[in-house]
């Protein structure tokens, strides 16, 4: 996408999170993924004449909770605005949300967020975080490829929203995905949302210009409706590559917002009213300011758990390299298992190797994540265990790797049971040893030439005729004592 013309990618996110509260934004009403349309709502989600929202104290708490975990500075007193427009999700005509005026700031500003892009570290600042409600969904009935009629769903209107804003630091697609892996992976850790993206609790938006040559910026696009972090990629490749041809053939690109066609593969104009909105934002007056002292600053600061940053920091103390320690940081149930692990089995790096090559090879297969399958800490340290005693070979643990995964089981007894043991006993090998080196000669000669390499093949036959029970070292012990002599 690197052009005469254009030089850089440009990208700024805004990202919406669903936080994770019973209740909505600004009355009781539940909140409940797939519940029957239109079961839950009352006057006040439904913007009756007279309804007053109250604020949901925990949604706060975790907007908070986020903004201080970002680093931002916290507004001693923010405001909630009303952003008017009009559409069939919004009944109210408004949505309650955070504007930033010089005098109100949002919840917080100015935070950043560091995470690794391939193993480097990277950082980009956060602009804002701020609170807002959700809309009502439409579902569109069409027939015959044609929309006939829309249907309304108010249970989503009033969910409880945050709004997370970058800086326009995001130079590649790839990058601005890593990012959203990382934020979701920090929203985790910080237990303020699910973040179930499959049921829209992140969805993100894009701003994506490019930089010329001479050091310009050019026009920027918006890009909405990217529902995975793999449309998000995609739909920036997309633009980029689009904005890319657009100034290679001496056009302009306009200012728009673009919608991604999943299907198409492709990002296309959306007929919105003009852009430039002016959407009134005044404070809304059914709500006072929210206060947020200094002290409850560091009150939520000392409860933050182990962030990621100092989590990798900490796994590359123990002996895990950079790319080893973000593979599990970036995925927090993996994190949560390796743990547990580390506890009942304190040789980190061995772990590590275990749980990021064949236990992730196993999940990756399989389309799975740690938490589906049976594989528990307690079992895969009790196999590692079995090779540490020389009950077994890593040959096979592997082997037994992917059943203790997706069936579970116990190591000992399923070893005990196939009579998978490790033959470390030199009498029960010599013979075999003898029939290996009487049935290859032309390695036997090759390593007797200086080849050590001929060895590896005649260790290889040997685990071969055991099936993987023979002690591999004890193996190579005998091959070469026999080989010298
Ligand atoms: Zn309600």
């Amino acid at each position: 996408m690197v052009t005469e013309a254009a030089v850089d990618t440009v990208i700024g996110l805004e990202i919406h999170v669903q936080l994770g509260t019973a209740s909505k934004m600004f009355c009781g009403c539940a909140v409940a993924f797939a519940a029957p349309p239109n079961t839950l709502i009352c006057p006040v989600c439904l913007g009756l004449p007279g309804a007053l929202p109250v604020v949901n104290r925990r949604a706060l708490a975790l907007g908070l909770r986020t903004a201080v975990a970002l680093g931002c500075r916290i507004a001693p007193e923010s405001r909630f605005h009303r952003k008017n427009y009009y559409y069939p999700d919004l009944p109210k005509n408004y949505q309650i949300s955070q504007y930033q005026y010089m005098d109100h700031p949002p919840l917080g500003v100015d935070g950043w967020l560091e995470f690794t892009v391939e193993g480097t570290p990277r950082a980009v600042r956060i602009r804002r975080v701020h609170l807002e409600e959700d809309t009502g969904k439409l579902l569109h009935v069409e027939r015959g490829g044609a929309v006939t009629h829309s249907r309304i769903d108010y249970n989503r209107s009033g969910v409880p929203l945050m709004e997370i804003v970058t800086q326009p630091d995001l130079r590649s697609p790839a990058e601005a995905r890593e990012f959203l892996i990382a934020l979701r992976a920090l929203l985790q850790y910080l237990e303020v949302s699910p973040v179930r993206m499959e049921e829209g609790m992140l969805r993100v938006d894009a701003n994506l210009s490019l930089r010329r040559a001479d050091g310009t910026l050019g026009t920027r696009t918006e890009v909405k409706n990217m529902n995975s972090l793999r449309a998000v990629e995609r739909a920036l490749a997309f633009e980029a590559a689009r904005q890319a041809e657009v100034l290679g053939g001496g056009g302009r690109v306009v200012q728009e917002t673009r919608h991604w066609d999943e299907r198409r593969q492709v990002t296309f104009p959306s007929r919105t009213k003009e852009e430039a909105q002016d959407y009134r934002y005044f404070p809304e007056p059914d709500l006072v300011p929210m206060a947020v002292g200094e002290a409850e600053v560091a009150r939520v600061r000392e409860t933050l758990p182990e962030l990621p940053a100092q989590k990798r920091a900490r796994y590359v103390s123990l002996g895990l390299s950079a790319y080893d320690a973000d593979l599990i940081v970036r995925q927090p149930r993996l994190a949560a298992f390796f743990e547990e692990a580390l506890a009942a089995y304190p040789q980190a790096r061995v772990l590590a190797n275990w749980v990021t090559g064949d236990v992730a090879g196993i999940l990756n297969a399989e389309g799975k994540e740690i938490d589906d399958v049976a594989l528990r800490p307690a079992v895969l340290v009790g196999l590692l265990r079995l090779i540490d005693v020389g009950v077994i070979s890593g040959r096979i643990a592997k082997d037994l790797l992917p059943e203790l995964t997706l069936q579970g089981g116990d190591p000992a007894a399923l070893v005990a049971a196939r009579g998978l043991e490790q033959i470390s006993d030199a009498a029960d090998l010599k013979q075999l040893v003898e029939l290996i080196l009487a049935a290859n000669p032309e390695p036997v000669a090759e390593f007797r030439r200086g080849k050590e390499k001929a060895l590896v093949f005649l260790v290889g036959q040997v685990m071969k005729e055991t099936r993987g029970r023979a002690n591999p070292e004890l193996v190579n012990r005998l091959l070469r004592e026999r080989l010298r002599g």
